[in-house]
């Protein structure tokens, strides 16, 4: 009896993650299977949590009179072909009916003549974004609405600690724990679909979330993929200003310490207005040239649109001025020092463009899913959009097929025994110090961002030290037991992070090898797939498949 093991959810389909991939894959499973019973399960409370819900929700749309095959080309070629063609252009052509779904439900956009309101965005050429009144918090708190009305399942403040799996290796479902009350979970599914995000390192924004989704297909033996991709953005050590779009649209410019503007150097056509990664790729190769600091010179910004920064344009600056003071004031518009910034992984679980995994009964979505290398401003919640509908959409048809698989008492009990195995004599902050050992390997300019063979190898060791003690850990209370779990899926992503990039000899996108400083796609217009095998990770690449933008001339043998 399952039920005497632990709190027992019965689902066809369970989707595990309540941003906007999770709260779309549940939607579409519900709207594609109408009698299942279909259940959202966060470690948070769903519409107030995930990077969605502290987004502004820009978000890519192609409507019906743009042209759709020139956006698939343009997020293609943004992605330098790291790309599943395919799925893009199905998220893509799914994007209009998605908002106009949204309006349905009640979340307004901005309208002009009748007409969406839209802009352009970093690094894209042809496609558009927009962007909802109220922002991420509103985008999901409507969304976690209609779940409601939709008969939706939401169990909240449950973090999920393992896949469970038959005999046979089926996905069947979820375990748990209650962040508060401790209690054990078992979440029996016929489809899950992870939508947990990708891996961060606890710094720059959103820090208690970690999303270890990927981690954990991974310890099931699914295939990821994309680790040796990273989402780098420049970062001011002064305060959090997150609106460096909107100022280099009105003038302000990246500069060295010797006051030189440098990007039009290394990005001829899009100079500042270059995707964020291409910006932090330049301030490298600016710091190697022993041209640091870098700055961002503001005093570029016209006098007229200041007082937008910091009240309108982007709301929370007020915050930030307020809380900072004057001198905040004074730093904005003059020259602030800026450097580049490894904010998170793109690991993510390798899917068809049907968001299937590997493994059977597992699905992905939202950033959770390896669509692309690089997402862009808009693309992120676009590609979470189409991907938790198309994730949701795959599950519902495969739980309306098959029978509920079996989860054995004895599996569901070694799960409960583990998870009372790292409970102990825990020192509050232990699991803390271990990610402070860890952050200070990661986010190693000279590792995480400009990498080289040697340099990957040592990281690897160094990691074992780390691991090492993180199994000796343990956890005097819940919440110190999901610290403790997050910060083991970290360590592990980092030790997939420097095998994949170790793996990649080339340099591409976020992915910067000094010893392979060139982009080479007669060789790596490929996959790099990291599976779980006997405990140890094992590499493999894969072509990647180009049947809607060709591959540029080079990679023809
Ligand atoms: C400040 C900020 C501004 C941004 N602005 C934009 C923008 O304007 N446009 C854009 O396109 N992108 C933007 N982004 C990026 C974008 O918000 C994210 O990439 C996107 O929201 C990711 O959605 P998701 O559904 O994959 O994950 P999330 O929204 O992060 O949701 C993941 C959920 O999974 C849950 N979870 C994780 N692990 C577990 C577990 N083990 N058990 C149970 N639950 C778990 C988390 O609690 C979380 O609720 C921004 C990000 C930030 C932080």
């Amino acid at each position: 009896m399952l039920e005497k093991i632990g709190r027992l959810i019965d689902s066809d389909v369970l989707v595990v993650g309540g941003g906007a991939g999770g709260l779309w894959a549940a939607l579409s499973a519900k709207r594609h299977f109408p009698e299942g019973r279909i259940t959202l399960v966060d470690a948070h409370m769903v519409g107030r949590t995930g990077h969605t819900a502290f987004s502004n929700a820009w978000m890519v749309m192609v409507s019906p009179e743009d042209d759709l095959d020139a956006c698939v080309r343009d997020i293609v070629e943004g992605n330098e072909w790291i790309a599943e063609q395919e799925l893009i252009r199905e998220v893509l052509s799914l994007s209009y009916g998605q908002v106009l779904d949204l309006e349905r439900m009640g979340l307004r956009f901005a309208r002009e003549g009748g007409q969406f309101v839209r802009r352009p965005t970093r690094g894209l050429r042809v496609t558009k974004v927009l962007k909802p009144v109220g922002g991420g918090l509103e985008f999901c708190w409507v969304l976690r609405k209609a779940l409601e009305s939709e008969g939706i399942r939401i169990v909240e403040r449950i973090f999920v600690t393992d896949l469970l799996q038959d005999d046979h290796g089926w996905i069947a479902g979820a375990a748990g724990i209650d962040g508060r009350s401790g209690e054990f979970c078992v979440l029996r599914a016929k489809a899950t679909v992870l939508a947990t995000n990708s891996v961060t390192f606890r710094a720059g924004f959103v820090r208690d979330l970690t999303g270890t989704g990927p981690v954990l297909a991974y310890r099931a033996g699914a295939a990821i993929t994309n680790a040796e991709f990273g989402y780098l953005r420049p970062a001011t050590p002064k305060f959090y200003f997150e609106g460096i779009t909107f100022a280099i649209q009105d003038g302000a410019k990246f500069v060295n310490a010797a006051g030189e503007p440098f990007m039009e150097k290394y990005e001829p056509d899009w100079a500042d207005q270059a995707d964020v990664q291409l910006i932090s790729k330049a301030m490298v190769m600016e710091k190697r040239a022993g041209k640091a600091p870098l700055y961002l010179d503001m005093s570029l910004v016209p006098e007229e649109k200041r007082e937008d920064y910091l009240h309108s344009t982007v709301a929370w600056m007020d915050y930030f001025y307020k809380k900072l003071g004057e001198r905040a004031r004074i730093d904005m518009f003059g020259r602030t020092e800026y450097y580049p910034f490894y904010q998170m992984t793109k690991m993510a679980i390798k899917t068809d463009s049907g968001c299937r995994a590997s493994l059977p009964g597992l699905f992905a979505a939202g950033l959770a899913q390896a669509s692309c290398a690089t997402h862009f401003a808009g693309f992120h919640i676009g590609a979470c959009n189409g991907t938790g509908w198309i994730a949701g959409r795959s599950a519902a048809a495969l739980a309306r097929e098959v029978q509920a698989p079996a989860v054995s008492e004895a599996g569901a009990a070694s799960l409960k025994d583990k998870i009372r195995r790292g409970f102990g004599e825990g020192h509050d902050r232990a699991e803390d110090e271990l990610l402070f050992e860890l952050q200070k390997l990661i986010f190693r300019y000279d590792l995480s961002i400009l990498k080289t063979e040697e340099r990957l190898s040592e990281a690897v060791g160094a990691l074992a030290g780390i691991e090492e003690k993180l199994a000796a850990t343990k956890a005097g209370h819940t919440h110190g037991f999901v610290r403790l779990r997050e910060t083991e899926a970290m360590v592990e992503a980092a030790k997939l992070i420097f095998i994949a990039s170790r793996a990649r000899q080339e340099s591409r996108l976020s992915h910067i090898r000094e010893d392979f400083p060139k982009r080479d796609d007669r060789n790596w217009l490929r996959w790099v797939l990291l599976r779980r095998r006997g405990g140890e990770a094992e590499v493999s690449t894969e072509p990647i498949a180009t049947p809607l933008v060709p591959p540029p001339r080079e990679a023809s043998p």
